[in-house]
């Protein structure tokens, strides 16, 4: 899966992409993820690439010049053979599990275009993206959290990438799967020292539920399944 990432601030999105999931998924050819300046678009000998909207208002918008120079260049840049324009927008589409999974199997690069200020201008909305998708109801500084967030739900989705395929099966979300149960690790009995951490009526005392210390299979996976959170 390819991404290319339109953005005026790409040092905020790289250093994620440099660890962990995303950083493995790019070193074992998984994921290919190219960050465009969106300044380095614009024909403004000042780097502008907003403007004042038309009509009045609070804020400044993004052009759409420095934005359809963008996407010209990295259209150009990659024949793909199933390419998705995403526009990010706090009013867009939700983006979900089924969403992310619906890309994974779908569509080989990932364009994604992040706003900034009051927003961008509707025309690229309206004839540039293929869809406007929202990561929740709430509105952030820009699109680069939520492109962060559309990449990295998508790519730990691609076969290979989380190395443990079954870790998948037991994750939130799942359809046909095993679901998401609480989950402990070591150790089986924490007594906790700070009283004014803890809810006031906490145990003094937390342990770990005894069908998962048993090491009985069956009891194992009963408690799992009673216990599933969705
Ligand atoms: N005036 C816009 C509105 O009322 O929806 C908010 C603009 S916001 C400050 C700047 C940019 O952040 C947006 O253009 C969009 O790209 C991004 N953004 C903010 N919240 C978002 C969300 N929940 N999901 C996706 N993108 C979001």
């Amino acid at each position: 899966m390819r991404f290319d990432v339109l953005t005026l601030f790409p040092e905020t999105i790289r250093p994620y992409t440099e660890t962990s999931i995303l950083d493995r998924a790019r070193e074992h050819g998984y994921a290919d993820i190219h960050l465009h300046n969106l300044r380095s678009f614009t024909s403004d000998k000042h780097g502008r690439v907003d403007d004042r909207p038309f009509g009045g208002g609070a804020g400044m918008i993004l052009q759409i010049e420095p934005i359809y120079e963008g996407l010209k260049y990295i259209v150009d840049q990659y024949q793909a053979d199933n390419r998705r324009v995403i526009l990010l927008g706090a009013g867009g589409e939700r983006f979900t599990q089924p969403k992310a999974k619906w890309y994974q199997e779908h569509i080989d690069h990932c364009v994604l275009i992040c706003g900034r200020y009051e927003g961008v201008d509707s025309r690229v909305e309206e004839h540039l993206a293929d869809e406007t998708l929202s990561i929740g109801e709430y509105v952030l500084t820009g699109g680069e959290l939520p492109a962060l967030v559309v990449m990295d739900a998508v790519t730990r989705l691609i076969p290979g990438v989380l190395g443990n395929e079954s870790s998948l099966a037991k994750e939130s979300f799942q359809e046909s799967t095993e679901g998401e149960y609480p989950q402990y690790t070591r150790p089986a009995s924490f007594a906790p020292d700070t009283p004014h951490l803890i809810r006031s009526n906490a145990e003094s005392q937390w342990t770990v539920p005894a069908p998962l210390l048993s090491g009985d299979h069956q009891a194992v996976a009963e408690w799992r399944e009673t216990n599933k959170r969705r």
